[in-house]
C-alpha cells in the first residue's frame, strides 16, 4: 500500500465534500477580548472572534492574569510530575476544594482536560461498577461516547431530553443491575437545554447513578456560576457533576465534583488520571481565581445575555434564520457546507469578523451553522459590523431570509 497516496485520497474526498478543516492562525491579545492578528500566507490582519468558548472572555480577564504570573513566579512552569509522584501542587489542591464547594459536593477531581475528565470519569465507573449499565443522551459529547465505549459495559442510547425514552429503556433493564445515566446540561450545537428535573425523577425511581456535563454551562449559569444545575436547585440530586476550566473560566483542564468516595475510588482506578503529568500550577492558580471571579460577580453573566439578546434581535430584524434556544449559543443556520464554509471564509477576508464553519461530523449534513458566542465584551461597533457583513453574504450566496 502507498500509504501517502492513502492520506491525500482521503483528504481530498474531504476538500471536495467541504469538511476539509483549516485552522485560523491566531495570536489573541492579552487583556483585549475578543480581538486577535491572524496569520495568513499574504501577512496579518486585525480579527474580531465571534465563536470562542472562552465566553466571557476570563482568558483575558485581570483576576485569571494576574493569577497565573503570581503562580509562575511562585512555582515555576510545570507540575514536575503526576499527580502521585511529586505533581500534586497546592494550587490543584486549592482548586479541587474550591470546584467542590463550588458544586455543593464533598469533593472534586481534576484533569488535565473536560474530554479526558469524561472519558475517564465514565470509562472507570462503567467499567468497575460490576454489571453496570450506562444510559447515555442521543447527543452526548465525543468524550462521553468514547468513555462509555472504552468501559465495554452495555450501552443503551436514549432519544435525546426525552425523560419517557430514558424511563422506558431502565424499564426494560434488569433492577438489580447498576446503572449509569449520562447527559448534557447546554448541548453546544443546538443551545437546547435537558429537562434535568424530569432526568433525575426518572434515573432516581431506577436507583440510577446520574453523570451531568456541565461543560458549556459552567460559569455562565446559576448565581454562583456553577451551571443549570446550580440555577434549578438541582445539585445535590447528581451523582456527578463534570465540567470543563477551558470554556467559561478561560484557561484549561476538567474535573469531576462528586461525592468524596466516588472521587476517591475515580482517582485511584482512572488511568487517563494516573498516568499522565498533573496541569502547570499556573493554570490551577488561574482558573481557581477564575472561578473564584464568577462566584462573586453576574456582571459578566448579565453583559453576555444582553448581547445573545441584541444579536438575536438584528438577526430578526433583517431574517437571517437561527436555532431558537434558552441559551448564551447562536446557531446562524446555513444547510449547506460548502457555502457555510465560503461565507465563513468572507466574513474573515472581508470584514475582519471570525465565525468558524461547523460542519460534518460534528453536526449531522444539512444542518452546517455559523455558532455565535456573543460575549460581554463584544461591542455594538462589533455587533454592527457581523451583522452588516452576514447580511450582505446572506444576499450574495442566495440563501432564503425568513420572516420573523
Ligand atoms: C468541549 C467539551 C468537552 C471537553 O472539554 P475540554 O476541556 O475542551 O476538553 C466535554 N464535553 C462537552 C459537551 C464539550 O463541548
Amino acid at each position: 500500500m502507498n500509504y501517502e497516496d492513502f492520506f491525500s485520497d482521503q483528504l481530498d474526498t474531504l476538500r471536495d465534500s467541504g469538511n476539509y478543516r483549516v485552522f485560523a492562525d491566531l495570536e489573541r491579545h492579552q487583556g483585549a477580548f475578543p480581538k486577535a492578528t491572524r496569520y495568513n500566507e499574504s501577512g496579518t490582519s486585525e480579527v474580531t472572534v465571534w465563536c470562542s468558548n472562552d465566553y466571557l472572555g476570563m482568558g483575558q480577564h485581570p483576576a485569571t492574569l494576574e493569577a497565573m504570573q503570581d503562580a509562575i513566579k511562585k512555582c515555576g512552569a510545570g507540575a514536575g510530575g503526576t499527580r502521585n509522584i511529586s505533581g500534586t501542587n497546592h494550587c490543584h489542591v486549592l482548586l479541587e476544594q474550591e470546584l467542590a464547594d463550588l458544586h455543593g459536593k464533598e469533593a472534586a477531581t481534576l484533569f488535565t482536560s473536560g474530554y479526558v475528565s469524561n472519558w475517564a470519569a465514565l470509562g472507570t465507573l462503567a467499567s468497575r461498577l460490576p454489571g453496570c449499565e450506562i444510559f447515555s443522551d442521543a447527543d452526548n459529547h465525543a468524550s462521553m461516547i468514547e468513555g462509555i465505549r472504552h468501559s465495554r459495559a452495555p450501552k443503551h442510547i436514549w432519544n435525546h431530553n426525552d425523560p419517557a425514552d430514558l424511563d422506558r429503556k431502565l424499564s426494560d433493564c434488569d433492577p438489580n443491575a447498576p446503572k449509569l445515566v449520562a447527559f448534557e446540561s447546554v448541548y453546544s450545537m443546538d443551545g437546547d437545554i435537558a429537562p434535568i428535573a424530569e432526568i433525575l425523577d426518572v434515573s432516581e425511581r431506577h436507583n440510577a447513578m446520574t453523570y451531568l456535563d456541565e461543560v458549556h454551562a459552567v460559569g455562565l449559569y446559576g448565581p454562583r456560576g456553577g451551571g443549570i444545575a446550580e440555577r434549578e436547585g438541582l445539585m445535590d440530586r447528581l451523582t456527578v457533576i463534570q465540567g470543563t476550566l477551558g470554556k467559561a473560566f478561560g484557561v484549561m483542564g476538567g474535573y469531576i465534583a462528586a461525592s468524596a468516595n466516588l472521587c476517591d475510588f475515580v482517582r485511584s482506578f482512572a488511568s487517563g488520571f494516573i498516568f499522565t503529568t498533573a496541569l502547570p500550577p499556573a493554570l490551577a492558580a488561574g482558573a481557581t481565581a477564575s472561578i473564584k471571579h464568577l462566584k462573586q460577580s453576574d456582571f459578566e453573566r448579565q453583559r453576555q445575555r444582553r448581547n445573545v439578546r441584541l444579536l438575536r434581535e438584528r438577526l430578526d430584524m433583517i431574517g437571517i434564520p437561527y436555532m431558537k434556544n434558552e441559551s448564551h449559543i447562536v446557531p446562524v443556520m446555513v444547510g449547506d457546507a460548502k457555502k457555510c464554509k465560503l461565507i465563513s471564509d468572507l466574513l474573515l477576508e472581508n470584514a475582519g469578523v471570525y465565525v468558524q464553519p461547523i460542519n460534518y461530523p460534528t453536526v449531522p449534513q444539512g444542518t452546517e451553522r455559523l455558532r455565535i458566542t456573543p460575549s460581554p465584551l463584544h461591542s455594538e461597533a462589533d455587533l454592527d459590523k457581523l451583522v452588516g457583513a452576514l447580511s450582505e453574504l446572506w444576499s450574495q450566496c442566495a440563501l432564503a431570509r425568513q420572516v420573523a
